[in-house]
């Protein structure tokens, strides 16, 4: 079968591999649309010590059920897989089961690839009219309906998300829906802040100047309630407890950087509370589903498609010039 391998940092390349066997409780899957997600981008340029080439890549897919041919059932797929025995997965938090493991990670084989086999109770059907733009949104945003959880922001809350790409831009038309007050998006692109603010930003500022710092200080005031750092760099990081206000709360996401510093001794004084969060459970990815079946959540007019084959072409664009792209799928079939 065709598979798209990432073969060294920077490049991938299309290599012919051998079709996966799916064995008892297990399910074949044909891919027919992959998403590009940030952490396949860390992988592809060599920043990820559990993404070693050559690895294929991907675990963000639509596709249909191998067993029922090229017209079987729509699904998508949960692609974190836990042992379901482990004393974390026991009591319902399967993204720290001991023994976790992702499509397109370490030995596993990824979604950029014609099919894949994983444990059936990972798969979910969906019907032919859910538009792939959205159905291949529920990995990503399972992310988000987790931390929200864990967060479990009060209502009418002021919000602060540094960071406006995928996550952080999926964070946002979340917390509309959770009924966020105000909300301040930071980021250093320009045509991403101008996606932020037509998503219903209250306020969108470009973190790289004097003037977007001081309007995002002006904004926080006294702070906000919760700050999420969708982006994981040094800066972003210590930009998220800057805005929290006292008693306010930090959620951690970005995994940019695997060390930084932080200025404990500020937040400390102001009793920040710090929340990170990783992954999602399968109560997350079918809360995921949910909201995207019913349109509530919606990345469409900020997602490319291209074909497996300028597999290259598509990660080159996403690692120099995303632009205002906020989803790169790639089709498989
Ligand atoms: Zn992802
Ligand atoms: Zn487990």
């Amino acid at each position: 079968m065709r598979a798209l391998v990432y073969t060294a940092p920077h490049q991938v390349a299309i290599e012919d591999r051998p079709r996966p066997q799916a064995a008892a409780g297990e399910s074949e899957i044909l891919v027919n649309v992959a998403g590009i997600c940030g952490s396949d981008i860390s992988g592809f340029l060599g920043h990820s010590r559990r993404r070693v080439a050559p690895l294929v890549l991907g675990h963000e897919f639509v596709g249909r059920r191998a067993s029922q041919g090229a017209g079987g059932q729509r699904v998508v797929v949960n692609p974190l897989v836990s042992c379901g025995r482990c004393t974390a997965c026991l009591s319902g938090a399967q993204n720290l089961c001991s023994s976790w493991r992702l499509l397109g990670m370490d030995t596993t084989a990824g979604c950029y690839a014609e099919s894949v086999v994983v444990p059936d109770a990972q798969v979910y059907d969906i019907a032919d009219d859910f538009p792939d733009t959205r159905a291949v949104l529920a990995e990503p945003l399972a992310n988000i309906v987790h931390l929200f959880r864990l967060a479990a922001p009060q209502p009418f809350f002021r919000m602060g998300i540094v960071g406006g790409g995928t996550m952080g831009a999926l964070a946002l038309l979340t917390a509309l829906r959770l009924g966020v007050r105000q909300v301040l998006v930071q980021d250093v692109s320009e045509q991403r802040l101008a996606v932020v603010r037509s998503m219903g930003a209250t306020l969108a500022v470009n973190a790289a100047t004097d003037e977007g710092r001081a309007q995002a200080r002006d904004f926080a005031g006294y702070g906000l309630d919760l700050v999420l750092d969708a982006s994981g760099s040094e800066s972003a990081r210590q930009a998220a407890f800057d805005l929290c206000r006292p008693g306010g709360q930090v959620v951690l996401l970005g995994m940019a950087k695997e060390r930084s510093e932080i200025d404990f001794v500020s937040s400390i004084r102001k009793e920040h509370r710090v929340v990170m969060s990783f992954a999602y459970t399968p109560v997350d990815f079918e809360r995921s589903l949910g909201l995207l079946k019913a349109g509530e959540i919606d990345l469409t007019p900020w997602t490319v498609e291209m074909p497996l084959e300028e597999g290259q072409r598509a990660f080159d664009t996403m690692t120099r010039t995303p632009g205002d792209t906020l989803k790169m799928l790639l089709r498989v079939s």
